[in-house]
Protein backbone atom coordinates (compact mmCIF):
# COMPACT_ATOMS: atom_id res chain seq x y z
CA UNK A 1 0.00 0.00 0.00
CA UNK A 2 2.85 2.70 1.26
CA UNK A 3 4.66 1.41 -2.59
CA UNK A 4 1.39 2.73 -4.27
CA UNK A 5 0.24 6.02 -2.28
CA UNK A 6 0.51 9.41 -4.22
CA UNK A 7 2.93 10.59 -1.76
CA UNK A 8 5.62 7.86 -2.17
CA UNK A 9 5.09 8.85 -5.66
CA UNK A 10 5.55 12.14 -5.11
CA UNK A 11 8.97 11.44 -3.46
CA UNK A 12 10.26 9.36 -5.74
CA UNK A 13 9.50 11.59 -8.91
CA UNK A 14 10.83 14.55 -6.83
CA UNK A 15 14.01 12.46 -6.34
CA UNK A 16 14.72 11.11 -9.73
CA UNK A 17 14.45 14.50 -11.74
CA UNK A 18 17.84 14.55 -12.30
CA UNK A 19 17.97 11.20 -13.82
CA UNK A 20 19.45 9.58 -10.89
CA UNK A 21 18.12 5.91 -9.83
CA UNK A 22 16.85 5.56 -6.24
CA UNK A 23 15.46 2.55 -4.54
CA UNK A 24 13.81 1.31 -1.31
CA UNK A 25 16.02 0.18 0.81
CA UNK A 26 16.26 -1.96 4.00
CA UNK A 27 13.42 -3.13 6.26
CA UNK A 28 10.97 -1.24 3.84
CA UNK A 29 11.72 -4.14 1.37
CA UNK A 30 12.22 -6.98 3.54
CA UNK A 31 8.90 -6.55 5.73
CA UNK A 32 7.13 -5.95 2.32
CA UNK A 33 8.35 -8.97 0.73
CA UNK A 34 7.22 -10.76 3.83
CA UNK A 35 3.83 -8.35 3.52
CA UNK A 36 4.46 -7.13 6.87
CA UNK A 37 3.53 -3.75 8.25
CA UNK A 38 6.11 -1.27 7.25
CA UNK A 39 7.22 1.10 9.95
CA UNK A 40 9.56 3.84 8.26
CA UNK A 41 10.36 3.68 4.50
CA UNK A 42 13.51 4.31 3.92
CA UNK A 43 15.08 5.48 0.25
CA UNK A 44 18.38 5.47 -0.76
CA UNK A 45 20.13 7.90 -3.80
CA UNK A 46 23.51 8.21 -5.21
CA UNK A 47 22.87 12.31 -5.17
CA UNK A 48 24.13 13.76 -1.92
CA UNK A 49 21.85 15.55 0.42
CA UNK A 50 22.27 18.96 -0.50
CA UNK A 51 21.34 17.99 -3.96
CA UNK A 52 18.63 15.56 -2.52
CA UNK A 53 17.15 18.87 -0.55
CA UNK A 54 16.87 21.09 -3.54
CA UNK A 55 14.92 18.73 -5.48
CA UNK A 56 12.34 17.88 -2.95
CA UNK A 57 12.35 21.96 -2.30
CA UNK A 58 11.76 22.00 -6.61
CA UNK A 59 9.12 19.80 -6.15
CA UNK A 60 7.28 21.65 -3.11
CA UNK A 61 8.03 18.82 -0.40
CA UNK A 62 9.58 19.56 2.83
CA UNK A 63 12.95 18.57 3.30
CA UNK A 64 13.98 18.35 6.83
CA UNK A 65 17.89 17.58 7.39
CA UNK A 66 17.17 14.86 9.73
CA UNK A 67 21.18 13.39 10.19
CA UNK A 68 22.93 15.16 7.84
CA UNK A 69 26.41 13.86 8.96
CA UNK A 70 25.05 10.22 7.95
CA UNK A 71 23.77 11.46 4.63
CA UNK A 72 20.13 11.61 5.82
CA UNK A 73 17.25 14.21 5.16
CA UNK A 74 13.12 13.05 5.80
CA UNK A 75 11.24 14.06 3.22
CA UNK A 76 7.89 14.80 3.97
CA UNK A 77 4.91 14.36 1.77
CA UNK A 78 1.38 15.22 3.14
CA UNK A 79 2.15 13.89 6.50
CA UNK A 80 4.13 10.58 5.71
CA UNK A 81 7.84 11.05 5.83
CA UNK A 82 10.82 9.16 3.90
CA UNK A 83 14.01 8.83 4.88
CA UNK A 84 16.37 10.08 2.39
CA UNK A 85 19.72 8.44 2.21
CA UNK A 86 23.11 8.92 0.17
CA UNK A 87 24.38 6.15 -0.97
CA UNK A 88 27.77 5.21 1.44
CA UNK A 89 30.35 2.75 2.03
CA UNK A 90 31.99 2.10 5.39
CA UNK A 91 35.53 3.68 4.89
CA UNK A 92 36.52 3.07 9.00
CA UNK A 93 34.81 1.57 11.98
CA UNK A 94 35.84 1.35 15.77
CA UNK A 95 33.09 -1.04 16.88
CA UNK A 96 30.72 1.59 17.86
CA UNK A 97 30.58 3.50 14.60
CA UNK A 98 31.29 3.83 11.12
CA UNK A 99 32.91 6.36 9.49
CA UNK A 100 30.97 6.61 5.97
CA UNK A 101 31.85 8.07 2.46
CA UNK A 102 29.28 8.28 -0.29
CA UNK A 103 29.23 6.27 -2.93
CA UNK A 104 27.05 5.64 -6.13
CA UNK A 105 26.71 1.86 -6.00
CA UNK A 106 23.58 0.08 -4.76
CA UNK A 107 26.01 -2.96 -4.16
CA UNK A 108 28.35 -1.00 -2.06
CA UNK A 109 25.65 0.59 0.10
CA UNK A 110 24.20 -3.01 0.16
CA UNK A 111 27.35 -4.61 1.42
CA UNK A 112 27.98 -2.22 4.78
CA UNK A 113 24.52 -3.31 5.97
CA UNK A 114 23.86 -6.17 8.87
CA UNK A 115 22.42 -8.94 7.51
CA UNK A 116 21.29 -10.28 3.85
CA UNK A 117 17.70 -9.98 4.71
CA UNK A 118 18.44 -5.76 5.32
CA UNK A 119 20.38 -5.38 2.14
CA UNK A 120 17.84 -6.07 -0.26
CA UNK A 121 17.28 -3.09 -2.53
CA UNK A 122 14.22 -2.50 -4.65
CA UNK A 123 13.20 -0.43 -7.57
CA UNK A 124 9.88 2.18 -7.56
CA UNK A 125 8.49 -0.69 -10.32
CA UNK A 126 9.33 -3.44 -7.83
CA UNK A 127 12.41 -5.11 -9.46
CA UNK A 128 14.22 -6.42 -6.46
CA UNK A 129 18.32 -6.45 -6.03
CA UNK A 130 19.91 -9.30 -3.78
CA UNK A 131 23.32 -8.98 -3.84
CA UNK A 132 23.63 -11.53 -0.32
CA UNK A 133 21.17 -14.49 -1.23
CA UNK A 134 18.73 -12.58 1.29
CA UNK A 135 15.93 -13.75 -0.57
CA UNK A 136 16.95 -16.91 0.14
CA UNK A 137 17.43 -16.10 3.61
CA UNK A 138 14.31 -14.36 4.01
CA UNK A 139 12.23 -17.17 2.37
CA UNK A 140 13.89 -19.75 4.67
CA UNK A 141 13.76 -17.51 7.60
CA UNK A 142 17.65 -17.17 8.48
CA UNK A 143 19.35 -14.30 10.00
CA UNK A 144 22.81 -14.51 8.19
CA UNK A 145 25.23 -11.78 8.37
CA UNK A 146 26.42 -9.90 5.09
CA UNK A 147 29.86 -11.08 5.36
CA UNK A 148 32.12 -12.92 8.10
CA UNK A 149 30.05 -12.88 11.41
CA UNK A 150 33.25 -12.00 13.24
CA UNK A 151 34.89 -9.10 11.27
CA UNK A 152 30.60 -7.48 10.62
CA UNK A 153 30.96 -7.27 14.93
CA UNK A 154 34.07 -6.45 15.18
CA UNK A 155 33.05 -3.28 13.60
CA UNK A 156 30.24 -2.48 15.13
CA UNK A 157 29.10 -4.68 18.53
CA UNK A 158 25.57 -3.77 18.54
CA UNK A 159 25.07 -6.16 15.98
CA UNK A 160 25.24 -8.97 17.78
CA UNK A 161 22.14 -7.71 19.66
CA UNK A 162 20.96 -6.92 15.96
CA UNK A 163 21.29 -10.61 15.59
CA UNK A 164 19.17 -11.98 18.24
CA UNK A 165 16.60 -9.18 17.47
CA UNK A 166 16.27 -10.08 14.11
CA UNK A 167 16.50 -13.93 14.83
CA UNK A 168 13.48 -12.82 17.32
CA UNK A 169 11.17 -11.61 15.05
CA UNK A 170 12.54 -13.07 11.67
CA UNK A 171 14.02 -16.08 12.35
CA UNK A 172 12.52 -19.74 12.42
CA UNK A 173 14.37 -22.44 13.80
CA UNK A 174 18.11 -22.74 15.20
CA UNK A 175 20.05 -19.74 15.13
CA UNK A 176 22.47 -19.29 12.18
CA UNK A 177 25.30 -21.41 13.82
CA UNK A 178 28.60 -19.27 12.68
CA UNK A 179 26.77 -16.06 13.77
CA UNK A 180 26.06 -17.62 16.81
CA UNK A 181 29.83 -18.81 18.02
CA UNK A 182 30.84 -15.19 16.71
CA UNK A 183 27.99 -13.25 18.90
CA UNK A 184 29.65 -15.68 21.50
CA UNK A 185 33.28 -15.13 20.88
CA UNK A 186 32.50 -11.16 20.80
CA UNK A 187 30.27 -10.96 23.41
CA UNK A 188 32.34 -8.68 25.78
CA UNK A 189 32.55 -6.21 23.21
CA UNK A 190 29.56 -5.05 23.98
CA UNK A 191 30.55 -3.39 27.09
CA UNK A 192 32.00 -0.54 24.42
CA UNK A 193 28.37 0.48 23.64
CA UNK A 194 26.19 3.30 24.65
CA UNK A 195 23.62 2.64 27.13
CA UNK A 196 21.17 4.46 24.38
CA UNK A 197 21.70 2.11 21.49
CA UNK A 198 21.80 -1.01 24.10
CA UNK A 199 17.92 -0.09 25.07
CA UNK A 200 16.71 0.36 21.97
CA UNK A 201 17.46 -3.26 21.00
CA UNK A 202 16.68 -4.61 24.68
CA UNK A 203 13.29 -3.33 24.01
CA UNK A 204 12.87 -4.56 20.83
CA UNK A 205 13.90 -7.88 21.49
CA UNK A 206 11.58 -8.04 24.04
CA UNK A 207 8.69 -7.04 21.73
CA UNK A 208 9.29 -10.70 20.36
CA UNK A 209 6.65 -12.85 20.26
CA UNK A 210 9.41 -15.54 21.86
CA UNK A 211 10.81 -13.07 24.11
CA UNK A 212 12.00 -15.59 26.65
CA UNK A 213 13.35 -17.89 24.09
CA UNK A 214 15.86 -14.91 22.65
CA UNK A 215 17.10 -14.42 25.86
CA UNK A 216 17.83 -18.04 26.51
CA UNK A 217 19.83 -18.34 23.22
CA UNK A 218 21.00 -14.70 24.30
CA UNK A 219 22.14 -16.34 27.75
CA UNK A 220 23.83 -19.51 26.28
CA UNK A 221 26.37 -17.29 24.19
CA UNK A 222 26.81 -15.33 27.40
CA UNK A 223 25.63 -11.98 25.86
CA UNK A 224 22.86 -11.58 28.50
CA UNK A 225 25.38 -10.83 31.24
CA UNK A 226 26.96 -8.43 29.25
CA UNK A 227 23.99 -6.35 28.55
CA UNK A 228 21.15 -7.50 31.02
CA UNK A 229 22.78 -9.34 33.64
CA UNK A 230 18.74 -8.65 35.78
CA UNK A 231 17.15 -10.57 33.49
CA UNK A 232 16.68 -13.74 36.03
CA UNK A 233 13.18 -14.67 36.10
CA UNK A 234 12.54 -16.07 32.19
CA UNK A 235 9.97 -18.24 33.34
CA UNK A 236 7.63 -15.28 34.04
CA UNK A 237 9.11 -13.27 30.83
CA UNK A 238 7.92 -17.04 28.76
CA UNK A 239 4.74 -16.67 31.23
CA UNK A 240 3.94 -13.05 30.36
CA UNK A 241 3.90 -13.53 26.71
CA UNK A 242 1.87 -16.68 26.49
CA UNK A 243 -0.51 -14.68 28.85
CA UNK A 244 -0.52 -11.74 26.01
CA UNK A 245 -0.84 -13.35 22.81
CA UNK A 246 -2.46 -16.36 24.07
CA UNK A 247 -5.85 -15.07 22.38
CA UNK A 248 -7.76 -15.28 25.65
CA UNK A 249 -8.94 -11.33 25.17
CA UNK A 250 -7.86 -9.58 22.31
CA UNK A 251 -7.23 -6.49 24.47
CA UNK A 252 -4.42 -7.79 26.10
CA UNK A 253 -2.80 -8.76 22.95
CA UNK A 254 0.11 -5.54 22.65
CA UNK A 255 3.12 -6.67 23.93
CA UNK A 256 4.63 -4.28 25.77
CA UNK A 257 8.70 -4.63 25.99
CA UNK A 258 9.09 -2.49 29.64
CA UNK A 259 5.82 -4.71 30.80
CA UNK A 260 8.41 -7.46 29.83
CA UNK A 261 11.14 -5.91 31.22
CA UNK A 262 9.58 -5.69 34.68
CA UNK A 263 8.35 -9.29 34.55
CA UNK A 264 12.20 -10.54 34.05
CA UNK A 265 13.86 -9.07 36.68
CA UNK A 266 14.12 -8.88 40.51
CA UNK A 267 11.10 -6.89 42.79
CA UNK A 268 14.68 -4.65 43.82
CA UNK A 269 13.93 -1.15 43.60
CA UNK A 270 17.34 0.58 43.59
CA UNK A 271 18.27 -2.35 41.58
CA UNK A 272 15.41 -1.94 38.93
CA UNK A 273 16.48 2.38 38.87
CA UNK A 274 19.99 1.90 38.68
CA UNK A 275 18.74 -0.53 35.48
CA UNK A 276 16.54 2.39 34.17
CA UNK A 277 19.51 4.81 34.73
CA UNK A 278 22.00 2.29 32.79
CA UNK A 279 20.13 2.02 29.55
CA UNK A 280 18.99 5.61 29.96
CA UNK A 281 15.29 5.19 30.19
CA UNK A 282 13.01 8.05 30.18
CA UNK A 283 12.05 9.39 33.48
CA UNK A 284 8.37 8.53 32.65
CA UNK A 285 9.51 4.64 31.61
CA UNK A 286 11.77 4.61 34.38
CA UNK A 287 8.71 4.73 36.92
CA UNK A 288 6.64 2.59 34.94
CA UNK A 289 9.34 -0.38 35.26
CA UNK A 290 9.74 0.06 38.82
CA UNK A 291 5.84 0.89 39.66
CA UNK A 292 5.58 -2.79 38.05
CA UNK A 293 8.80 -4.45 38.94
CA UNK A 294 9.14 -3.17 42.10
CA UNK A 295 6.07 -1.13 43.34
CA UNK A 296 6.56 1.20 46.37
CA UNK A 297 5.03 0.21 50.08
CA UNK A 298 1.83 0.58 50.31
CA UNK A 299 0.65 -0.04 46.82
CA UNK A 300 -2.68 -1.63 46.50
CA UNK A 301 -2.49 -5.35 46.59
CA UNK A 302 -5.70 -6.77 44.22
CA UNK A 303 -7.51 -9.63 46.48
CA UNK A 304 -9.92 -12.49 45.14
CA UNK A 305 -11.96 -11.12 47.82
CA UNK A 306 -12.51 -7.32 45.66
CA UNK A 307 -15.89 -6.87 44.98
CA UNK A 308 -16.74 -5.08 41.71
CA UNK A 309 -17.07 -1.51 43.80
CA UNK A 310 -13.70 -2.38 45.54
CA UNK A 311 -12.22 -2.84 42.20
CA UNK A 312 -13.74 0.18 40.62
CA UNK A 313 -12.43 2.13 43.51
CA UNK A 314 -8.61 0.34 42.82
CA UNK A 315 -9.06 0.87 38.91
CA UNK A 316 -9.52 4.70 39.80
CA UNK A 317 -6.90 4.96 41.90
CA UNK A 318 -4.48 3.08 39.32
CA UNK A 319 -5.78 4.36 35.90
CA UNK A 320 -6.65 1.49 33.35
CA UNK A 321 -2.97 1.10 32.25
CA UNK A 322 -1.46 0.37 35.30
CA UNK A 323 -4.28 -1.97 36.44
CA UNK A 324 -3.81 -3.68 33.42
CA UNK A 325 -0.08 -4.28 33.72
CA UNK A 326 0.31 -4.76 37.18
CA UNK A 327 -2.40 -7.60 36.63
CA UNK A 328 -0.40 -9.26 33.72
CA UNK A 329 3.01 -9.22 35.62
CA UNK A 330 1.48 -10.43 39.22
CA UNK A 331 -0.72 -13.10 36.77
CA UNK A 332 2.77 -13.90 35.36
CA UNK A 333 4.96 -14.03 38.72
CA UNK A 334 2.43 -16.27 40.33
CA UNK A 335 1.49 -18.79 37.52
CA UNK A 336 4.92 -19.60 37.35
CA UNK A 337 5.53 -19.51 41.65
CA UNK A 338 2.51 -21.80 41.92
CA UNK A 339 2.71 -24.81 39.54
CA UNK A 340 -0.08 -25.62 38.77
CA UNK A 341 -2.78 -22.72 38.66
CA UNK A 342 -5.40 -21.80 41.02
CA UNK A 343 -8.79 -20.84 39.58
CA UNK A 344 -9.91 -18.19 42.10
CA UNK A 345 -6.74 -16.47 41.33
CA UNK A 346 -6.89 -17.15 37.40
CA UNK A 347 -10.26 -15.59 37.67
CA UNK A 348 -9.41 -12.69 39.59
CA UNK A 349 -6.83 -11.67 36.97
CA UNK A 350 -9.25 -12.36 34.35
CA UNK A 351 -11.76 -10.16 35.98
CA UNK A 352 -9.15 -7.69 36.53
CA UNK A 353 -7.98 -7.64 32.45
CA UNK A 354 -11.61 -7.57 31.18
CA UNK A 355 -12.37 -4.65 33.65
CA UNK A 356 -9.60 -2.44 32.62
CA UNK A 357 -10.25 -3.27 28.99
CA UNK A 358 -13.41 -1.76 29.36
CA UNK A 359 -14.22 0.41 32.42
CA UNK A 360 -14.32 4.15 31.18
CA UNK A 361 -13.39 5.58 34.72
CA UNK A 362 -15.48 8.73 35.64
CA UNK A 363 -14.22 12.35 36.73
CA UNK A 364 -14.79 13.94 39.94
CA UNK A 365 -18.63 15.89 39.13
CA UNK A 366 -17.58 18.71 41.27
CA UNK A 367 -14.60 21.28 40.94
CA UNK A 368 -12.07 23.89 42.55
CA UNK A 369 -14.60 26.84 41.27
CA UNK A 370 -17.70 24.81 42.39
CA UNK A 371 -16.07 24.81 46.20
CA UNK A 372 -15.26 28.74 45.43
CA UNK A 373 -18.90 29.92 44.67
CA UNK A 374 -20.94 27.55 46.50
CA UNK A 375 -19.15 27.19 49.44
CA UNK A 376 -17.47 30.59 49.65
CA UNK A 377 -13.71 29.46 50.39
CA UNK A 378 -11.29 31.52 49.60
CA UNK A 379 -8.85 30.52 46.71
CA UNK A 380 -5.87 28.51 48.88
CA UNK A 381 -5.13 25.24 50.12
CA UNK A 382 -8.35 24.45 51.47
CA UNK A 383 -9.99 24.35 48.11
CA UNK A 384 -8.05 21.26 47.19
CA UNK A 385 -8.38 19.81 50.93
CA UNK A 386 -12.38 20.09 50.09
CA UNK A 387 -11.96 18.37 46.96
CA UNK A 388 -9.93 15.58 48.17
CA UNK A 389 -13.08 15.43 50.92
CA UNK A 390 -15.37 15.11 47.94
CA UNK A 391 -13.48 12.41 45.79
CA UNK A 392 -12.70 10.23 48.97
CA UNK A 393 -17.20 10.18 49.78
CA UNK A 394 -17.91 10.00 46.48
CA UNK A 395 -15.41 6.64 46.38
CA UNK A 396 -16.98 5.63 49.39
CA UNK A 397 -20.17 5.49 47.71
CA UNK A 398 -19.11 4.07 44.90
CA UNK A 399 -19.15 6.93 42.34
CA UNK A 400 -22.86 7.60 43.00
CA UNK A 401 -23.06 10.97 44.57
CA UNK A 402 -23.82 14.31 41.77
CA UNK A 403 -22.55 17.57 42.25
CA UNK A 404 -25.44 18.65 44.52
CA UNK A 405 -24.84 15.63 46.77
CA UNK A 406 -21.21 16.51 47.03
CA UNK A 407 -21.57 19.85 47.86
CA UNK A 408 -24.23 19.33 50.63
CA UNK A 409 -22.53 17.00 52.43
CA UNK A 410 -19.39 19.13 52.53
CA UNK A 411 -21.33 22.04 53.85
CA UNK A 412 -23.20 19.53 56.64
CA UNK A 413 -19.32 18.67 57.68
CA UNK A 414 -18.40 22.54 57.39
CA UNK A 415 -15.83 23.77 55.01
CA UNK A 416 -13.12 23.70 57.55
CA UNK A 417 -13.39 19.80 57.69
CA UNK A 418 -14.41 18.85 60.63
CA UNK A 419 -16.80 18.79 63.36
CA UNK A 420 -15.47 22.17 63.87
P1 LIG B 1 12.69 -1.87 11.88
O1 LIG B 1 11.47 -2.20 11.11
O2 LIG B 1 12.70 -2.51 13.22
O3 LIG B 1 13.01 -0.41 11.94
P2 LIG B 1 14.90 -1.98 10.10
O4 LIG B 1 15.43 -3.05 9.20
O5 LIG B 1 14.36 -0.74 9.44
O6 LIG B 1 13.84 -2.62 11.07
P3 LIG B 1 16.73 -0.25 11.45
O7 LIG B 1 17.42 -0.44 12.75
O8 LIG B 1 15.73 0.85 11.33
O9 LIG B 1 16.07 -1.63 11.09
O10 LIG B 1 17.85 -0.07 10.34
C1 LIG B 1 17.53 0.20 8.97
C2 LIG B 1 18.51 -0.54 8.05
O11 LIG B 1 19.82 0.00 8.21
C3 LIG B 1 18.64 -2.01 8.34
O12 LIG B 1 17.68 -2.77 7.61
C4 LIG B 1 20.07 -2.31 7.91
O13 LIG B 1 20.13 -2.48 6.52
C5 LIG B 1 20.81 -1.03 8.23
N1 LIG B 1 21.44 -1.00 9.57
C6 LIG B 1 20.94 -0.42 10.68
N2 LIG B 1 21.79 -0.53 11.72
C7 LIG B 1 22.86 -1.19 11.25
C8 LIG B 1 24.09 -1.62 11.83
N3 LIG B 1 24.37 -1.38 13.12
N4 LIG B 1 24.98 -2.27 11.04
C9 LIG B 1 24.70 -2.48 9.74
N5 LIG B 1 23.58 -2.13 9.14
C10 LIG B 1 22.64 -1.49 9.87
MG1 LIG C 1 13.76 1.03 10.54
Amino acid sequence: PWMRDARTAAVIAALSAGGAEVRFVGGCVRDALLHRAVKDVDIATPETPDVVIRRLEDAGLRAVPTGLDHGTVTAVADGMSFEVTTLRRDVATDGRHAEVAFTDSFREDAARRDFTMNALSATPDGAVYDYFDGLADLAARKVRFVGRPQQRIREDYLRILRFFRFHAHYGAGAPDHEALKACGMEAAGLARLSGERVRDELLKILAAPQPAEALLEMRGERVLEQVLPEAVHIGRLRTLAWIETAGLRREWLTPDPLRRLAAVVENDRPAVLALAERLRLSNDQRDRLADLAAPAAGSPEPEPALDDAGLRRLAYGLGNARLRDRALVLWAAERVAQGHPDSRRTGLWIRLLDFAAEWTPPTLPLQGRDVLADLGVPPGPQVGELLRRAEALWLAEDFRPDRADLLRRLRETGPAGGAG
